[in-house]
Formats: structure tokens, C-alpha cells, sequence
């Protein structure tokens, strides 16, 4: 893993909890430890769920659909080996008027695929995603964002 990129740290634990929510169509009120044995009980389980995000990133805000969205698109990276890696989400700078500002867009890392496999990664997400969603690949990262 890159040096810039981590676990989901405890500041997102609000994110964390919504993914959670969408990977076990469970109650999101859970308080911090017992999130924490729904994680440790989860790891005995399955291997970890394969997800990053960028230092700097801010997933905090995001639209619900777009934490299924990185659900399904970690999928996708896991079935070509790669950790998926959230880049962006509500910061940094976009256009103005992008969904991002928004929490309906989110950046995810494509610069460790080669330029085929990058385009089956895209179309593979895309597919997965359906109507509604635009995945858009860009020269480091694929961009996502619902726009129905
Ligand atoms: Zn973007």
C-alpha cells in the first residue's frame, strides 16, 4: 500500500458505518466499540475488506447510493487484485458544479492498471452500477458520480 494511503481512519467512522450498513443490510446505530466487534468478528470471517481511502479525502457527506456504488467497486478491484482506493470524495477541488461538492461523485484509484485492464475495470463498473450512474475514466483515477 502507498504511504498515502490507509485504513478508513475513526474520523469516518460515520462512513464506515453507512458501508457497513450496505454490506449487511444491518442498523446503522451502532456506538464506536461495538462497531469495532462487528469489524473483528467480520475479519475471523472474510479477509479484509479491501478499501482505502487517500489521505485528505473526505467520504464524510457522501449520498448513500455512493457508498453502495464503492461497495460494488471494490468488487471489481478485488477480482483484478487490487486494494480499491477512494481518492476523492467531497474535497479538494472540482469543477464548479461538479457532484462531488455535491456527495454524489467519488474518485477511485486506476493508476496501478494497465491501460486493458483499466478499460475492463471501467466497463465492468459501469456494468455493475447501472442506470444512473456515470463512471468516467480519467488519466489516474475512475470518476463516479450519480446522475440520474
Ligand atoms: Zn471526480
Amino acid at each position: 500500500m502507498r504511504p498515502e494511503s490507509r485504513k478508513i481512519p475513526a474520523r469516518t467512522t460515520d462512513a464506515l458505518l453507512m458501508l457497513m450498513a450496505v454490506l449487511f443490510s444491518r442498523s446503522i446505530l451502532a456506538t464506536g466499540d461495538e462497531l469495532a466487534m462487528v469489524v473483528g468478528s467480520h475479519s475471523l470471517l472474510r479477509p479484509p475488506a479491501m478499501i482505502a481511502v487517500k489521505k485528505g479525502a473526505i467520504l464524510h457527506g457522501l449520498d448513500a447510493r455512493m457508498y453502495s456504488a464503492i461497495h460494488k467497486a471494490r468488487r471489481v478491484w478485488t477480482r483484478h487484485g487490487k486494494t480499491l482506493v477512494v481518492t476523492s470524495g467531497l474535497d479538494g477541488r472540482h469543477k464548479k458544479g461538479s457532484l462531488h461538492y455535491a456527495g454524489l461523485a467519488v474518485d477511485l484509484r486506476s493508476r496501478y492498471f494497465v491501460p486493458s485492464t483499466r478499460k475492463k475495470v471501467t466497463r465492468e463498473l459501469r456494468r455493475s452500477l447501472g442506470d444512473g450512474f456515470q463512471v468516467i475514466g480519467e488519466k489516474h483515477h475512475i470518476h463516479v458520480e450519480y446522475d440520474p
